[in-house]
């Protein structure tokens, strides 16, 4: 079977791994010269399987007018005229309350559970680096009704299987000395020892690499001009890029937050919105003041990877449209936030990589895998802040799909 997989990002990479294991002829069209240079690049690094509970929680919508006032908001909100904006951050209020925080967590629990076994299965079988590390995450609070409410969480995660604890301030710090210049603002934290960490655009290289040697076909520098619907049935004809006119049996659709726009384009909605956020990429070597494990700052919403010998943050959400310009007063808000955490953990004044990037999000946070409204076109998409983490479950289940077999885990809550 001949299938197409539109985009190289960490989705479609391992999209195209799935199914040439499964014995497809593979091609994957990319519009950059190799994999993972778009939201895959420079992400947080986290595998956070057991962290998935989404952005639209209970207690949100009361926090939102105080964060769009403040300079210093993880969430900012640039009004367009786009009317996907607007329906999005409906549908995003909407979502905000506990039932449908709590239905959304256990959809995403199972789904990354599903994917730590299927990266895990590609660490110990596939000879390939990307500074993977087995190393748990501490997610930290600063005030004590934050901190009763992730307990509260983590007693509903509990029982769908997340092994987490709930620490005491001095118990944070023990795991994690580096936090000490931060102590006085530590109302406890949940420690999750069964998190990883790990470079996404290095996998995505590496991947690459490895696809290519086994006869996968990467179209690069190619770019995605329109994709055809047949003219007498509910079918994708082909799709013509810059190269060309390309066709096949199956296609799928990776091409983060530029999905939405793409299935406008076939008169289908995908409630996808881009995200933006910001990363940094500090170089370790020679400081002593980084974390070891794994580190999410509650109260700023930034986290912190240790990939090889450089320590990545990561943080902010802003509704902002398409522009992936870097806005120096996000960059500095989140080199302020570092420094202060981690004073010790490199040299501030040299560059620190900055970085955007739009999470192509979901009002529920749940991504879209599986069947589209055509036929022969399959989505693998809407990721927003766990496209890592989640890449090798649904890949996984989309290869499934497309070759009609049953899948591993329920796809209830996560299908167009
Ligand atoms: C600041 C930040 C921090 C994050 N931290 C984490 C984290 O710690 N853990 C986690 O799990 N996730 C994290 N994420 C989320 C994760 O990075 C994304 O969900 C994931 O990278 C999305 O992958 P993708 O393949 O869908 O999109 P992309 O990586 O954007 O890939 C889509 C590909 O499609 C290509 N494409 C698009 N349009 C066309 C076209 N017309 N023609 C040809 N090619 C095209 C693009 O060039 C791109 O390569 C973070 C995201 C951000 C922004």
């Amino acid at each position: 079977m001949k299938t197409v997989v539109l985009g190289a990002g960490v989705i479609g990479i391992t999209t195209a791994y799935y199914l040439n294991k499964a014995g497809h002829d593979v091609t994957v069209v990319e519009r950059n010269a190799h994999a993972g240079l778009e939201t895959s690049y420079a992400n947080g690094g986290q595998l956070s399987y057991s962290y998935v509970a989404p952005l639209a929680g209970p207690g949100v919508v009361p926090k939102i007018p105080p964060w769009l006032l403040r300079r210093d908001s993880p969430l900012r909100f640039y009004p367009k005229f786009d009317l996907d904006q607007w329906r999005w951050c409906l549908a995003f209020v909407a979502a905000c309350n506990r039932p449908q925080a709590e239905i959304s967590t256990v959809h995403l629990l199972r789904l990354a559970y599903y994917s730590r076994d299927m990266i895990h299965d590609i660490v110990a079988h596939e000879n390939i680096t990307f500074d993977y590390r087995r190393n748990g995450k501490l997610v930290i609070f600063s005030d004590q009704d934050s901190f009763d409410g992730a307990r509260k969480t983590l007693d509903f995660q509990r029982e769908h299987g997340s092994l987490q604890e709930a620490f005491s301030k001095q118990q944070v710090l023990t795991k994690e000395p580096a936090l000490q210049h931060i102590e006085s603002r530590i109302s406890g934290g949940i420690y999750t020892p069964s998190e990883d960490a790990g470079d996404c655009h290095d996998f995505c290289v590496a991947m690459e690499t490895l696809l290519r040697e086994r006869g996968v076909k990467f179209l690069t520098g190619t770019s995605i001009d329109k994709i055809e619907r047949a003219a007498h049935s509910r079918s994708i004809r082909a799709i013509h890029t810059s190269q060309g006119e390309i066709q096949a049996d199956a296609y799928v659709m990776a091409l983060g937050a530029a999905n939405a726009r793409v299935a406008k384009s076939l008169g289908f909605y995908l409630p996808i919105y881009p995200l933006k956020g910001y990363s940094l990429t500090l170089a370790t070597k020679g400081f002593s003041g980084a974390p070891h494990i794994s580190v999410t700052d509650g109260k700023f919403k930034v986290v912190y990877a240790l990939l090889g010998d450089e320590l990545r943050i990561a943080g902010m959400a802003d509704i902002a449209g398409y522009d992936r310009s870097l806005e120096a007063d996000r960059v500095s808000l989140l080199i302020a936030q570092a420094k202060a955490t981690f004073p010790d953990a490199a040299d501030y004044s040299a560059d620190l990589k900055p970085w955007a990037g739009l999470r192509p999000a979901t009002p529920k946070g749940t991504p879209i895998i599986g069947k589209s409204p055509f036929d022969n076109l399959y989505l693998n998409t809407g990721h927003g802040a766990l496209g890592w983490t989640l890449a090798c479950g649904c890949a996984k289940v989309v290869a499934d799909t497309i070759e009609g077999k049953s899948t591993a885990i329920a796809l209830d809550g996560l299908t167009l």
